[in-house]
């Protein structure tokens, strides 16, 4: 048995840190959604409605369950299938809709992405040109990538 000896002060920090992941956790706004705004659970994701759907008939949002910054590029992969697929569903009524790179996210310490359709008339469609994204036709039945900052590059 290995004997695991522990200073005051290693205690300390320990506990202090268990309480810091437990404080950011509690006050995630992600980790908070209750069971009933949940749309559809997987072992892995939740889906919900964005808080804020800012002019969009529809905006959601797929997240990991576990409060996670970063995940492993096949966690990625398998969350942007999963995506399209709900998507394909919840967007039918749009000729177009985007998953967007978080470069905006207001909660960066919780692994998601956003996706919504892509009215010209929504209060965020400045903001969605300007965020690189996977643009799903619906009606091509195609999938492309837009990166402004590439197809624009900055002066
Ligand atoms: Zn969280």
């Amino acid at each position: 048995m290995v004997e695991i000896r522990m200073s005051g002060i290693d205690e300390d920090q320990r506990n202090r840190s268990i309480f810091r992941r437990d404080d950011r956790e509690a006050n995630c706004p992600l980790c908070k959604i209750s069971d009933a705004e949940v749309l559809a659970e997987f072992p892995r994701w939740r889906l919900a409605r964005t808080k804020t759907m800012k002019g969009h008939r529809e905006r959601l949002m797929l997240y990991h369950k576990e409060h996670l910054k970063a995940l492993d590029e096949q966690s990625i992969g398998e969350a942007y299938i999963l995506l399209s697929k709900i998507g394909s569903k919840f967007f039918s009524y749009a000729d177009k809709w985007a998953i967007f790179d978080p470069v905006y996210a207001t909660v960066p310490d919780h692994w998601h992405r956003v996706a919504s359709d892509l009215d010209r008339n929504a209060l965020d469609y400045e903001q969605i040109l300007k965020t690189p994204r996977m643009i799903i036709d619906n009606k091509e039945g195609t999938i492309s990538r837009a990166n402004p900052d590439k197809d624009f590059p900055k002066e």
